[in-house]
């Protein structure tokens, strides 16, 4: 099957609409990706006529309901290459996915003067919570630098292993450089050592194909909204001994089986890390949005970007005042850069989306990364598989214009 770009922007209706009196060319998916109409409608099918509260009717809604919601979860097991569905927790995107790990994995298997292996460019969702820990239970946080290219050499992160390391907590794919990061060594080589890794998925699931269990990875989090589907909506892979490992941080209702004044006793996993409503629409909308790109073909998908990558590559190598970083060359086709010359980045993007141009400026939650880089905002132009060669002619103009502007 090819990939038929054209048919896959007529899925998306946002895509139609003008921007400032321009075309929009949506350059921000990093950020968030536009949803296509399959998932829109199956959001309003659920609300219009299949809605109730999930788990605990004994109604007729409440069953459909429960049935869609939970057929989720092997939706999402496909998607990850998961050959047990009870290895997905549910839950409203990456963010609650490290916070689950860490409050409920890292604060029960580690103690003081324990070590976190992360690299610098990690988003701040895979920053935070373990600095947590750091704050509150004196674990330490090893960074790993990444190279010139913003490639992360997984050598480097096998030599800050120590008998003390028990998490190397480590992105699939950089936000910001686009970098590819080999985490299949990097897991194999853990795992082997009995330390634990939690790889964030947020970036790589929506650009190639992954499969959790070669990978070998303990924990991998994904987010809807950057996979075509609804905001608050997400799973976390967990590999099954490490959820024997776990306890739960999140209480409340449908975590729990019995309830006494004094003991609980907790669902079986995975729902004993489902605490509360859960997003059940957007759930829904998530596995929709998952069997599109399924249909679609990952690999398929991934096909049309590299396109896209090297082609957008050589038109911004052209402009000689342009500074990208992350020039990997395996790369996802992520570009961020800044301009010579005083403009700062949201200056830039100002103008970009004067010419109906979006993308995002600013640190991208990578504070650790901006240091590294010396830099305190770059803007980031960010594809996805609905874009074209022809937006990237449009991105080019625009910066051609900044650069008369600023320069
Ligand atoms: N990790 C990476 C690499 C990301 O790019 C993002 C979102 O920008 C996140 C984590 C956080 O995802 P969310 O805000 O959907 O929880």
């Amino acid at each position: 099957m090819t990939f038929d770009v054209a048919a896959v922007r007529a899925d998306f209706p946002i895509l139609a609409r003008e921007v400032n009196g321009k075309p929009l060319v949506y350059l921000d998916n990093g950020a968030s990706a536009q949803k296509p109409n399959v998932v829109i409608d199956a959001i309003n099918t659920a609300y219009a006529h299949e809605y109730a509260n999930v788990h605990r009717g004994l109604h007729y809604l409440s069953n459909v309901a429960t049935e869609k919601y939970e057929g989720v979860r092997g939706i999402i097991a496909r998607f990850l290459g998961a050959s047990d569905e009870n290895t997905i927790v549910l839950n409203s995107g990456t963010t609650e996915g490290i916070n689950t790990v860490a409050y409920g994995w890292a604060m029960e298997n580690m103690t003081a003067g324990d070590e976190i292996i992360l690299s610098v460019m990690e988003h701040h969702a895979n920053i935070v919570p373990w600095h947590f820990l750091r704050e509150r239970m004196g674990v330490k946080l090893v960074w790993v630098d990444v190279d010139s290219n913003g490639d992360l050499d997984p050598q480097k992160v096998l030599d800050a292993m120590t008998p003390r390391t028990k998490l190397i907590a480590i992105t699939h794919l950089s936000n910001v450089l686009g970098t590819v990061v080999d985490v299949k060594t990097i897991c194999h080589a853990a795992r082997e050592r009995g330390i634990a890794t939690m790889i964030d998925g947020s970036q790589a699931a929506v650009h190639m194909p992954v499969n959790v269990e070669d990978l070998g990875c303990d924990f991998y989090p994904i987010t809807g909204h950057k996979l075509y589907g609804p905001s608050g909506s997400g799973a976390i892979y967990i590999r099954a001994e490490r959820m024997a490992e776990m306890r739960p941080f999140l209480g409340g209702g449908d975590m729990i089986r019995e309830v006494h004044k004094d003991h609980v006793i907790y669902n079986d996993a995975p729902m004993k890390f489902e605490a509360g409503t859960p997003g059940i629409v957007q759930t829904i909308g998530l596995g929709v949005a998952l069997e599109y790109m399924m249909g679609l073909g990952m690999d398929n998908i991934a096909a049309h970007e590299r396109t896209l990558r090297d082609y957008a590559r050589a038109r911004l190598d052209g402009l000689n005042w342009l500074n990208v970083q992350g020039t990997s060359a395996d790369k996802a086709a992520i570009f961020s850069f800044t301009l010579d010359g005083a403009a700062h980045a949201h200056d830039i993007s100002t103008v970009l989306d004067k010419k109906g141009v979006a993308v995002r400026a600013g640190q991208h939650c990578t504070g650790p990364l901006m240091d590294h880089l010396g830099l305190s905002a770059t803007c980031r132009a960010s594809f996805a598989m609905y874009n074209t060669e022809a937006e990237v002619d449009a991105l080019v103009d625009a910066l051609e214009l900044c650069h008369k502007l600023f320069a």
